[in-house]
């Protein structure tokens, strides 16, 4: 069953149309995908990286969070830039996680909706990424803490230290019924998602070698939350 709780909500629309007329100006192409929500792109180097949020419409620090990363250029400029800056713009309005009673953002293995169809079609689209990072919150925890889905290569210690030093991390042995491999770090086992998939183990499977989900606590401060996400996403960005 899905939980749903409400929450003030974010004038979704005004971020959109406000992300939309800075791609504009910082050199992203943006588009429609069709249904109203926005897919923006960048070209820069060899490498691509992949950022999405509002998947849940109840978990507004993401989509803030990557407006104001394309405010304040924060999306780096010698690598491609994929952003999905909010993936269940419905959701947001109405304050709730799921889309028509559907969490979609556990329907990238059989595509019940034909909005996840639409939105791995066009991934599809810019082939090979590098790195992914899904903006998410987590209205029962008490603090900051990451998804790796990685190969090789993981920079969530590098996230959790950074991150402590100015925001509470989640110290529990089992957060969201996963047992943590370190405080404030999951690691799902791919193999064991033979449905249900989430965005981020679909873009593990597809080949993106470094995937994180960071999630931070919305009953925090919401100005605190965005922060929070922005600087995670920027050290994540750099270490790459
Ligand atoms: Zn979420």
């Amino acid at each position: 069953m899905i939980t749903e709780r409400k929450h003030k909500k974010l004038n979704i629309d005004g971020v959109l149309n406000r992300f939309h007329s800075l791609c504009e100006v910082k050199g992203f192409q943006v588009s429609d995908m069709g249904d109203g929500r926005l897919v923006a792109y960048r070209q820069g180097g060899n490498k691509t990286y992949y950022m999405s949020s509002g998947i849940h419409g109840d978990e507004p620090a993401g989509p803030i969070a990557m407006l104001s990363m394309m405010n304040n250029d924060l999306y780096p400029k010698d690598v491609n830039i994929l952003l999905f800056p909010c993936l269940n713009p419905e959701g947001v309005k109405q304050g709730t996680r799921s889309y028509k009673g559907k969490d979609l953002n556990r329907d990238f293995a059989r595509e019940y909706s034909n909005k996840t169809e639409l939105h791995k079609r066009l991934v599809e689209k810019f082939g090979k990424l590098d790195m992914s990072i899904c903006l998410h919150e987590d209205w029962e925890s008490d603090g900051f803490y990451i998804y790796e889905q990685c190969d090789d290569v993981s920079h969530a210690d590098e996230v959790i230290n950074t991150i402590s030093k100015t925001f509470p991390i989640n110290t529990k042995r089992t957060i969201d019924n996963h047992n943590v491999d370190r405080t404030g770090i999951i690691k799902p086992n791919k193999n064991k998602y033979k449905k249900n998939w989430p965005e981020s183990i679909w873009l593990w499977k597809r080949g993106c070698p470094q995937n994180y989900t960071i999630e931070t606590p919305s009953e925090l401060n919401l100005k605190d939350r965005v922060a929070t996400q922005i600087k995670a996403c920027k050290l994540l960005m750099e270490l790459n």
